[in-house]
């Protein structure tokens, strides 16, 4: 039977090309994202995958957006939480806004929307739940005091839930990108991009989004069973972690 994929943020970016990745491995996938019709648009017209609109930091939200998604497509059996933003600034100016927007956003999104598949993958006895962290939630980044907290915060939530779901079939894995060429990253000024990003990568080039979404497709099939509670660091060697 085809398995059902939901992938949060699967419209832009690293999301887009997991959810391109998944539909070509044979999942029947659905994309979330948070505002952007045009673009959402865009993307469903040109990869034919449905979309469905919910802010991940609202639990309520996610519990009827996912409770529509199960209905029209059956049970979610693997789930990518990826949908995340940045509100980057010096702690000694940072706002409790930024800080809030960005747990919400990044860290509270993935209990909200994993507790709302979670049970259904524990009764099926099948799951795969793949959070795409980041390289500044192991190392630390300057000027991103909440971002590195919540990405952190999600590698210790892989911890703890690989260990409560190993028996269940359920396993629990990260993925931590380094610099990845998107939009936005691509739109750095390229004299930026190579003399101060590119030269602290020790393969020289940034990466691709569809590298990222080469190990969630791994993270999410059969042959990952006896894989689960690790941090796949994807970063070209920039941070040994
Ligand atoms: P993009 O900004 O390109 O895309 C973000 C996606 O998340 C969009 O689909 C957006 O929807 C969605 N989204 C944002 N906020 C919400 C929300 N509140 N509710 C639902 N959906 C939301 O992101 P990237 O591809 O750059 O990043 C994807 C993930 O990878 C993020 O978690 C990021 O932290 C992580 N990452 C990225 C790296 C990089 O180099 N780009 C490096 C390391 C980690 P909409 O289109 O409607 O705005």
């Amino acid at each position: 039977m085809t398995r059902v994929a939901l992938v949060t943020g699967g419209t832009r970016g690293i999301g887009e090309a997991i959810s391109v990745a998944l539909k070509a491995a044979g999942y029947d996938v659905a994309a979330s994202y948070a505002g952007n019709d045009t673009a959402a648009k865009a993307f469903q017209s040109k990869t034919g995958i449905a979309v469905y609109k919910f802010d991940v930091g609202d639990f309520n939200a996610c519990k009827t957006a996912i409770e529509r998604i199960q209905s029209e497509r059956g049970q979610v059996d693997v789930l990518v939480n990826n949908a995340g933003i940045t509100r980057d600034a010096a702690f000694h100016r940072m706002t409790p806004e930024q800080w809030r927007e960005v747990i919400s956003t990044d860290l509270d999104s993935v209990f909200n929307v994993t507790r709302n598949v979670y049970e259904g993958m524990r009764t099926r006895g099948f799951g795969r739940i793949i959070n795409i962290s980041s390289i500044n939630g192991q190392k630390g980044q300057f000027g991103q005091c909440n971002y590195s907290a919540a990405k952190a915060g999600m590698i210790g939530f892989t911890k703890a839930l690989a260990q409560e779901g190993a028996a269940k079939g359920v396993t629990v894995n990260c993925i931590a990108p380094g610099y990845i060429g998107t939009e936005m990253v691509r739109a750095v000024q390229p004299e930026v991009l190579n003399t101060k990003i590119i030269p602290q990568i020790p393969v020289g080039r940034l990466g691709e989004p569809e590298e990222v979404a080469r190990c969630v497709v791994f993270l999410a099939s059969d042959d990952a069973g006896f894989l689960t509670g690790s941090t796949l660091t994807a970063n070209g060697g920039q941070y040994i972690a």
